[in-house]
């Protein structure tokens, strides 16, 4: 072989490494939503606001009342792998409470866009904004803001021209977006969470920490007064679900093609065909053809029976006694629905 040769294989540059990770993370506007609305959540917020412009490819804005930020913690915050949520790997076993802890989403925003972050930590007498251009890190500037965190993201994948040309139509991203926010608002009735479409409201809840009237903003008055609640508790300690929690609707309160059930695992939405499949079986026959109830269920288990890492940042789960956990929950649902006479108690399966 001929040393001189130039190798085949060399390092990429940091930019590019950087693109490709952020990749990862970011790969619509719907996505970017979902990590600035947890990070709201996270800082302890009361009142989180989204508001879009075309779908989010024209425009997302994040703010939130929550603790906000120093000038020096903006600086760390916009940088990968930096977080305030986790120190180390004990942490990390021990159980995270938070919705966040990889520190590389605003890194990952930053690099695939001009964001924006500007911030007033509670009680700080002075606000600081920082703006991230395609992964260059500004400096921090003084700036008038109430306490709480503002992050704008303008021009997603402007430096990413395959991705921005993947992305599909303004109302089907806005669709992303809005599954997205519904979502966040359901899971934290104690947070008034509120979104907006190129300036006009889309829904906004009130953030009293009641779970019917969060559905009446996110869904209407029709569904609101047709959900019953589920209130269900397991009988023994170790059976595979300890509880279900939570409003199913009216078998007659219908939509056609499309699901609006959302369920918490441990107060985290997942996506899990066993929950789905359990919440439909309760119905049993009362279903019209292709019409699906709307049902937002909390169902708390022990967390060492759940795997959560399917993928990390997919939603999916998977319980160790699936079946179990599927019995518990058509159990807890149909409950609700005989108790209102909604079901017959033979009612046929499927
Ligand atoms: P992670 O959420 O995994 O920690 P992020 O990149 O999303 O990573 O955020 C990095 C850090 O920035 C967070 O750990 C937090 O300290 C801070 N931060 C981000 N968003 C906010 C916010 N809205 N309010 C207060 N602090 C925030
Ligand atoms: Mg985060």
């Amino acid at each position: 072989a001929d040393d001189t040769e130039t190798p085949r294989i060399t390092a990429l540059d940091e930019a590019t490494v950087q693109r490709i990770a952020a990749g990862e993370v970011v790969e619509r506007p719907a996505s970017v939503v979902k990590e600035l609305v947890e990070n709201a959540i996270d800082a302890d917020a009361s009142r989180v606001s989204v508001a879009v412009d075309r779908g989010g490819k024209d425009g997302i804005r994040v703010r939130d009342d929550g603790v906000g930020m120093t000038a020096d913690e903006l600086d760390l915050a916009v940088r990968d792998h930096h977080t305030s949520k986790i120190g180390d790997i004990g942490d990390l076993e021990a159980g995270v409470g938070t919705l966040g802890f990889r520190g590389e989403a605003l890194a990952a925003i930053g690099a695939v866009s001009r964001l924006t972050v500007r911030s007033k930590p509670r009680g700080g007498e002075m606000g600081h904004e920082l703006t991230v251009e395609g992964g260059d890190i500004g400096e921090p500037e003084p700036a008038g803001c109430p306490a709480g965190t503002v992050v704008e993201v303008a021009e997603l994948f402007h430096n990413v021209p395959a991705r921005r040309k993947f992305l599909k139509t303004d109302a089907t991203e806005f669709d992303h977006v809005n599954t997205v926010v519904t979502q966040y608002a359901l899971a934290n009735p104690g947070v008034a969470v509120s979104l907006e479409h190129d300036d006009r409201e889309v829904f906004a809840t009130d953030g009293t920490g009641n779970l019917r009237s969060t559905v009446l903003s996110v869904y209407g008055r029709e569904v609101a007064e047709s959900m019953v609640d589920v209130e269900w508790s397991a009988d023994e300690d170790d059976a595979p679900v300890h509880s279900v929690q939570g409003l199913v609707s009216h078998p007659e309160t219908t939509r056609a093609g499309r699901e609006y059930l959302s369920t918490f695992v441990n107060d985290r939405y997942v996506t899990a065909s066993t929950l789905r499949e359990a919440v439909l079986d309760a119905y049993g026959g009362q279903l019209a053809p292709d019409r699906y109830p709307f049902a937002v269920l909390f169902v708390e288990l022990d967390p060492a029976t759940v795997d959560v890492n399917v993928h990390p940042r997919k939603l999916e789960v998977r319980f160790d006694d699936e079946q179990g956990v599927r019995e518990s929950v058509t159990e807890a649902v149909k409950e609700a629905l005989l108790a209102e006479g909604l079901i017959r108690s033979s009612a046929p399966r499927g």
